[in-house]
């Protein structure tokens, strides 16, 4: 691989590749599985400090356990330095970009001064304490971003039961305006889809009051005929989790164009029934990999759910598929898929080494088996591990 600046300008065989090039200015790297970086496309980094705080539970029984954790003392301090933290973290396992949802619109500021590349997505959610709350303040706080060569802004409305129907297509709307990425979180529980298509009482009594303090209406239909009304018009998304799918959903998401991020490591700490996420690719869907937060997940070493796959499923796609599912299709997720993803002359140089016992056709299988961290990281031709 040949790399000027922060750009890949050639990909091949050593001897052709370096052919002219200063002895300076090569570098054998060894035994190493060279991969485009990784690019988690959903995580909460600022849920960093509360890893290991909270066992493996049904979604709800962990969400109320959260929000008690989250109203400690210290929040913003806590959870802004979090952000950064899991930054860190995820470069030295070999992610290079990642999409990241803030609550208050806080963790650009820190993550502007962490070399990973980072969609910065601004959270809106209706019930919540503080803006963004509602259309105007999601749009004074994406204005209050500072992007720069490695940070984008994204736009997020919350979820179908915590944002108001228009809210959300307004949201999709902003987003295709300012040309920046949009994702949701979309058909995570049963008691979602449940509340979508009607029933009142389908959440826990704490969601309930929740509901009735901020308004929010079920459209009394399928969630992803709810999904095409909210985005009628607007460029396709990016849609974390789809864990609960009813026949036909997943051609409606391949028509629809969206990409579905499923979280595998985070799924099985809540316990949900199996992912549909095979059916999704059989029917044409991109499907990228994420990790979610550490306050669900062991950590946000992303190779460990393409891994988990690999070692769990025995109907898994093959290593080599399940690698772009961690690069190139989570690209796609943030709409970065003409700038990373893949190791081709004109991308940017986002590259990590892994270290392998022996290069051979069976390394990219090694490494899901093994999911060792990052020998050496480079962002933008930078190396920053
Ligand atoms: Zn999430």
């Amino acid at each position: 691989m040949r790399i000027a600046d922060d750009r890949i300008i050639a990909v091949g065989p050593a001897d052709a590749v370096v052919a002219g090039a200063p002895d300076d200015d090569v570098s054998d790297l060894g035994e190493v599985a060279l991969t485009p970086g990784l690019v988690n496309p959903h995580a909460h980094l600022e849920l960093t400090c509360y890893a290991g705080r909270l066992e493996p539970a049904d979604f709800w029984a962990w969400l109320w356990a959260l929000v008690a954790l989250r109203r400690e003392p210290g929040q913003v301090e806590r959870e802004s330095a979090a952000a950064i933290t899991g930054a860190w973290e995820s470069l030295r396992s070999g992610v290079t970009c990642v999409g990241d949802i803030s609550r208050r619109n806080l963790n650009w500021r820190g993550l502007r001064d962490v070399p990973i590349r980072k969609v910065c997505f601004v959270e809106l959610l209706s019930l919540a304490d503080h803006p963004p709350r509602d259309v105007d303040e999601l749009k004074a706080a994406v204005a209050e971003v500072e992007e720069d060569e490695l940070l984008t802004v994204g736009v997020t409305p919350h979820t179908p039961y915590t944002v108001q129907g228009p809210a959300i297509r307004e949201s999709m709307l902003l987003a295709d305006t300012l040309e920046r990425p949009w994702c949701t979180h979309w058909a995570e529980s049963r008691e979602e889809r449940a509340f979508l298509r009607g029933e009142a009482d389908a959440f826990p009594e704490f969601v309930q009051a929740f509901l009735a303090q901020c308004q929010v209406a079920s459209p009394k239909c399928e969630a992803f005929e709810f999904l095409e009304w909210c985005a009628r018009g607007a460029s396709p998304g990016a849609l974390a989790h789809c864990n609960y799918l009813v026949p036909g959903d997943a051609e409606r998401l391949a028509a629809a164009g969206h990409v579905v991020m499923y979280c595998p490591r985070a799924h099985r700490f809540f316990g949900h029934a199996p992912h549909s996420y095979r059916e999704m690719l059989a029917a044409g869907v991109t499907v990228a990999l994420g990790t979610d937060s550490a306050a669900s997940n062991e950590d946000l070493a992303l190779l460990k759910e393409a891994g988990t796959l690999l070692r769990e499923d025995p109907q898994a796609p093959s290593a080599e598929r399940l690698l772009e599912m961690v690069t190139r299709d989570a690209a796609r997720a943030l709409g970065l898929a003409d700038r990373i993803g893949t190791l081709e002359a004109g991308k940017q140089a986002d590259l990590v080494a892994f270290p392998v016992s022996a290069v051979s056709d069976n390394s990219v299988r090694e490494l899901l088996e093994q999911t060792p961290a990052a020998e050496r990281v480079w962002v933008a031709g930078r190396r920053v591990i």
